[in-house]
Formats: structure tokens, C-alpha cells, sequence
């Protein structure tokens, strides 16, 4: 304890979830805590216009990746929260959608923890409830699915190491992050363990914002669907048969 200062010099760092795009989907929460933050420690994947309601003397600072690019180390961001906090700063850790879900949430509060940084956390509306919402999918749904999975779609050394017997089970809606890149695999993997070629899937890139685009398929057309369309990142696999109920459900229309 000699080292550190008193425990009344050091800020609060608020790991906070700014939803999946659409301003209007971030929390009273959140919205207060940025309003307050003396510092905003920000990702790429933010909702546009966030960083406004932040006040124009708190210090922004952009720590986001792109893909596997990665613009700051894990550990220098961890030393970088420490850093602020323990010069008395408010500190708001800025994420896209949930902190908790695909969200490296529960790394950075370990060292916070370990430097005895106080620190809370603010959900948000992850991709997959935003994304379902806006497309006009339900993740579940009595007359198709019981249970929904939520899964990293992120090829390493072109394969992706999931539990694809568990994963391959009717009656379940699978959600994929970051698997626009490995969805030739996706698709194929889901066949091999046992799912229909023609089981429905969807694809939402950019969810909830003015550039929504919804491609709905099945899992042996579906990868060639988004590549002539030019989906890329940041986009969500849905898969299940409750994508059937999309044209009937649908209701967002993005105004670009
Ligand atoms: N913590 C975030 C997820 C971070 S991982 C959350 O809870 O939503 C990043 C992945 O999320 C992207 O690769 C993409 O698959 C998905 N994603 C985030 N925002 C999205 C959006 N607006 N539309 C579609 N997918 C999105």
C-alpha cells in the first residue's frame, strides 16, 4: 500500500458498453457517466456521436483495433487505465455493445484489479439483440428456437475452433461475432456436423445504423451471398430457422 496513493486520489474507472451503433440504444447510464468522465478511453466500434456528449475538456483517447490489426497492446491499455485512474482521473473504458460479451471486458478489469483501481461496469445492448431487433429476427422463438448461442467466428491459422456437434443442433439460434471473414467455414463446418444445406442464415452488417444491410440465405449459399455483396466488418452470422420469420418482421428501414 506504501506506493499507491490514498485510496480518495484515485478515479473510478467505469467500463462502459455503448450499444451497437444507433445513438438512441445507449444507456441513461452510460450517457451520464460519459457527460461526466474527466478521460474516455475509446474503441473503433463506438456508436457514432457518443464521443460528443463527452465534455469538451475531457481527454478522447482512441485505443481501437482493427480486425487482428491491433493499434494498442492489451497490456499497454490495461497500464494506460492504471495510469489515468491513479492520477485522480474519471475514467470511462468506452466498448462497442456489452463490455462482457466479445468485449476483452474481463481482462482489463483484472488489472485494474490488481492495481486496486476501483472500477464498475455498465452493460449494453450487444450486437446480437441489436442487430436481431433491427433485422427484424428474433433469436428465439417458440415455433423454432429454445436456446441461443453466442459465438466467435474468428479464423486463427484458417480455422475456427469451436464445438461444432454442439453448435449444430436444431432448434437453436447460433449468433456469430466477427465471422465474415471465416463464413465459407462457418457454413461448412455446420453442414459437416449434421445441419441442412439449406438451413436458413443472415448476415446484418452494420446493425442498427443508417447503413444496415440484411442478406438473408441458407448455409450452402450464404458465403458467396455476402461476398458479391461486399459485406464486410462489422457484420453478424445468424443462424437458426428463426431467420424465416425475417421478410415478415422486418420494420427498420435505414435512411441513408
Ligand atoms: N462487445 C461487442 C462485440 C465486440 S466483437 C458487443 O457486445 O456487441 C466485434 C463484433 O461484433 C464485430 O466483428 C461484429 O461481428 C459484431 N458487431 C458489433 N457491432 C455490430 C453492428 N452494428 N452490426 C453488426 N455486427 C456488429
Amino acid at each position: 500500500m506504501s506506493q499507491t496513493p490514498s485510496s480518495s486520489a484515485i478515479g473510478t474507472v467505469y467500463i462502459v458498453g455503448s450499444g451497437p451503433g444507433d445513438i438512441d440504444l445507449l444507456t441513461l447510464r452510460a450517457a451520464r457517466l460519459i457527460g461526466q468522465a474527466d478521460a474516455v478511453v475509446y474503441d473503433h466500434l463506438i456508436a457514432e456521436g457518443v464521443l460528443d456528449l463527452a465534455r469538451a475538456d475531457a481527454e478522447k483517447i482512441y485505443v481501437g483495433k482493427k480486425s487482428s490489426n491491433h493499434t494498442v497492446p492489451q497490456a499497454d491499455l490495461n497500464r494506460l487505465l492504471v495510469q489515468l485512474a491513479r492520477a485522480g482521473k474519471s475514467v470511462v473504458r468506452l466498448k462497442g455493445g456489452d463490455p462482457f460479451v466479445f468485449g476483452r471486458g474481463g481482462e482489463e478489469i483484472e488489472a485494474l484489479v490488481q492495481s486496486r483501481i476501483p472500477f464498475e461496469v455498465v452493460p449494453g445492448v450487444t450486437a446480437a439483440a441489436g442487430c436481431a431487433a433491427y433485422a427484424g429476427i428474433p433469436l428465439t422463438h417458440r415455433d423454432h428456437a429454445q436456446a441461443v448461442a453466442f459465438a466467435t467466428g474468428h479464423l486463427k491459422d484458417g480455422t475456427i475452433n469451436l464445438d461444432w456437434p454442439a453448435l449444430a443442433r436444431p432448434r437453436l439460434t447460433i449468433v456469430f461475432y466477427m465471422g465474415v471473414g471465416g463464413i465459407g467455414e462457418i457454413c461448412r463446418q455446420l453442414i459437416a456436423h449434421g445441419l441442412p444445406e439449406g438451413h436458413p442464415a443472415a448476415v446484418v452488417q452494420n446493425g442498427t445504423t443508417r447503413r444496415q444491410r440484411v442478406l438473408t440465405a441458407d448455409l450452402a449459399t450464404l458465403a458467396e451471398k455476402v461476398e458479391a455483396a461486399q459485406i464486410t466488418s462489422p457484420a453478424l452470422i445468424i443462424v437458426g430457422t428463426v431467420v424465416r420469420l425475417q421478410p415478415t418482421l422486418a420494420w427498420f428501414q435505414p435512411q441513408p
